[in-house]
């Protein structure tokens, strides 16, 4: 009886869990053995390039990431502070897109002599994912003057941490076969780019096409992702521990958002 009893609940339980956790590619179990081991791996860029597939250069900070990091997590900086970093720290996510990016030889003639030298194959698109996305975005357009700009307005129910669809204004050249990287600075659960990212696939643009810029991001949201869209390619500034319970980053900086528009809640 007893084990009936048991079984009967077990089984329940099952479902309950299947019916409120999302799909994915491991069991329970195993996504928490994948966060264990990416968590005990911070520091270990060999093993996280094993783990994290989907992340490209890289999982070592740079001196000037630290320092950049380090003043942009604090708490006591201030808005216009915050402003300037943020636009410093686009740059350094620049450099770690353009490595993603094919390129070709290029003949020209410096006043000396002649040179073979590089340049991109393609113009690139650009996606926003405004608020936040927007703030690299401007940084992202004087590297990447000729691209074309689309814009998702996903917002982050503050009750539950889901997103809610709410704008999107894509770009017609986005199907033309270009590298399309998203700019979104906080990468926490992975569900707005889950949601940018299918209706990107919607419309045509290919998952291997596609690079999220982002700063700060949570292994729960990098494991998400690269369960469900392994050929896409993530660059950040920051590999963090965890989620806390309000699905915030840790030890992150907060709001990305409210920080540089100055509108804290
Ligand atoms: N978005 C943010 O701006 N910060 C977080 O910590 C998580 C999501």
């Amino acid at each position: 009886m007893l084990n009936f009893f048991y079984r009967t609940s077990l089984v329940t339980f099952t479902i309950l869990l299947s019916t409120f956790c999302p799909p994915s590619g491991y069991g329970l179990e195993d996504q928490q053995e994948m966060l264990s081991a990416i968590q005990a791996s911070r520091g270990n860029s060999e093993r996280l390039k094993e783990l994290l597939p989907i992340v490209h250069c890289c999982f070592d900070q740079t001196q000037y990431e630290k320092i950049l990091m380090t003043k942009l997590r604090d708490v006591k900086t201030s808005t216009k502070e915050f402003r300037e970093l943020s636009r410093k720290i686009a740059e350094v996510l620049i450099g770690k897109v353009v490595e993603c990016l094919p390129v070709e030889e290029i003949d020209i003639d410096t006043p000396v002599a002649p040179f073979t030298g590089l340049q991109l194959q393609s113009s690139v698109e650009l996606v926003s994912v405004m608020r936040s996305g927007d703030i690299l975005l401007d940084t992202f357009l004087e590297h990447f003057p000729d691209a074309h700009v689309s814009k998702f307005l996903i917002q982050r129910d503050e009750e539950t941490a889901l997103p809610q669809f709410i704008y999107m204004k894509a770009s017609p050249s986005l199907t033309l076969d270009k590298p399309v990287i998203i700019t979104e600075p906080m990468v926490a659960t992975g569900g707005t780019l889950e949601m940018v990212i299918t209706l990107l696939k919607e419309k045509g643009v290919k998952e291997n096409k596609i690079i999220i810029a982002c700063v700060c991001a949570a292994p729960e949201g990098l494991l998400y992702l690269s369960e469900r869209f392994p050929d896409v390619q993530v660059v950040m500034t920051a590999l963090d521990e965890k989620l806390n319970c309000k699905k915030y980053i840790v030890p992150g900086l907060g709001d990305f958002g409210d920080r540089f528009f100055g509108t804290p809640h």
